[in-house]
């Protein structure tokens, strides 16, 4: 059997390692001209860290990842107003999380998909019918497959060409992430996930292993223009917010090397047509409230190739999936949107409550409650043994 998977970021390599597990010829292509470099700092928990430990990836993941002690918040004069340490959220969510940056997941998830990703190339046109699918690239080329994944992201092309526009979700945040270079702001950020404890925008750091800053910002708008240069929107957005931020915008990279994007769902009522699925944040982005994007798009993966050797045919297959699945992102989704006011505070009120609730963390117990909430149960049985291909376990 032959898939084209479209889109070399988390969801795409995790899903040509499974189909390539599963003995598919893949022709994997990302439109990037090679790895990204730039990303942020992603905390891996839920339904696919399970899943990356059928794989087989959890030693590597752990030696990638950062060392994240307390994830704490600081006023504009730098005092501390609230903290957590993380081993206290690890407890509450049964232990099974890793702080990581993107570009090493995806380098971990890479050294296992078994398949080279052709960069530079794009998806440029879809021929889709209920016996096969041929797909066209941006230089012209063409590769007929059974089965076409899009896994490219939130402003998916596959999704558009197949099933047209419209499913984005704006919640009226924007977000942006970037790495500088400043000794002295990673020797105060220390092994912490410091933010600033701020209304209605919020900035965050994270100290990395070769020593630069990996920042992180979220603030509410209504506009749904993405800046070309990002760079004076996040000067005169966060300018005044004092403590670290004011070194960390001096030492803004290239517009190229930032990261800028509304922060939204894609809401589908179907994920396939024929011989064509989405899949990931191209499917189902639950954005970065519901803090599982990167979770749910390895889990999907690995129920997708599980559905593909179960069932007799492609189409049987993409249905189960469906069935399987949906219901579980779009509990994500509402959770994300539910927790959006936690996330980042309208008020000083909210603000107020939030360090109130963080404190009661502190408390065993009320830990658990507290992180299943914003997660979801850990050990609810989203994926059982027969989804998953599992690496070599069958
Ligand atoms: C600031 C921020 C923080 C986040 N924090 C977390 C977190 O803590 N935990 C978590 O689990 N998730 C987090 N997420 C979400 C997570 O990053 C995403 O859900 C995840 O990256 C989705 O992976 P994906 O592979 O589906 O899509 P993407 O990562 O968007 O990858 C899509 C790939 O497709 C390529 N592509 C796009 N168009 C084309 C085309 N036409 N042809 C070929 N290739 C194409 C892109 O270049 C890209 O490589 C965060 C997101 C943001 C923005």
């Amino acid at each position: 059997m032959k898939a084209v998977v479209v889109g070399a970021g988390i969801t795409g390599l995790a899903t040509a390692a499974r189909l390539r597990e599963l003995d598919w010829d893949v022709t994997l292509v990302e439109k990037a001209p090679g790895p990204r470099a730039q990303g942020y700092m992603i905390d891996f928990f839920g339904p696919g860290y399970e899943a990356a430990r059928r794989a087989g990836l959890e030693p590597r993941l752990t030696e990638l990842a950062g060392n994240v002690e307390e994830v704490a918040y600081f006023d504009r004069a730098g005092r501390r107003r609230a903290g957590i340490a993380y081993e206290s959220f690890k407890e509450g969510i049964d232990g099974d999380l890793l702080s990581i940056m993107r570009p090493d997941l995806e380098l971990a998830l890479r050294e296992t998909a078994g398949v080279e990703p052709r960069y530079g190339l794009g998806i440029a046109g879809i021929d889709n019918g209920p016996d096969g699918v041929t797909a066209t690239f941006t230089d012209g080329s063409r590769v007929e497959a059974d089965l076409l994944v899009g896994a490219d992201g939130i402003h998916s092309r596959t999704r558009e060409l197949v099933f047209g526009t419209g499913f984005i979700r704006p919640l009226g945040l924007h977000t942006a992430a970037f790495i500088f270079d400043d000794p002295q702001v990673r020797e105060t950020v220390g092994p912490r996930f410091a933010l600033t404890d701020s209304v209605d925008r919020e900035m965050g750091f994270y100290g990395l292993r070769d020593g630069r800053v990996a920042v992180f910002t979220v603030h509410r708008t209504d506009s749904l223009d993405i800046p070309a240069d990002p760079r004076p929107t996040l000067r005169e957005t966060y300018g005044d917010l004092g403590w670290i931020v004011p070194r960390a915008l001096a030492a803004l990279p290239a517009a190229e090397e930032i990261y800028y994007d509304l922060v939204a769902q894609v809401e589908m009522p179907s994920w396939h047509r024929d011989r064509v699925v989405v899949l990931g944040d191209a499917a189902y982005a639950v954005s970065l409230l519901a803090g599982q994007g990167a979770s749910l798009g390895i889990a999907g993966a690995h129920l997708l190739a599980g559905a593909l050797r179960a069932e007799p045919t492609v189409a049987g297959a993409l249905t189960e999936f469906e069935r399987r699945w949906m219901p579980v992102v779009t509990e994500r989704q509402r959770r994300g949107r539910q927790g959006a006011e936690w996330f980042l505070p309208p008020s000083r009120g909210r603000l107020f409550a939030r360090r109130m609730a963080i404190k009661a963390m502190a408390i065993p117990g009320i830990n658990r409650m507290f992180s299943t909430a914003l997660v979801g149960k850990s050990h609810e049985p989203v994926l059982g043994a027969a989804d998953l291909t599992g690496g070599k376990a069958a």
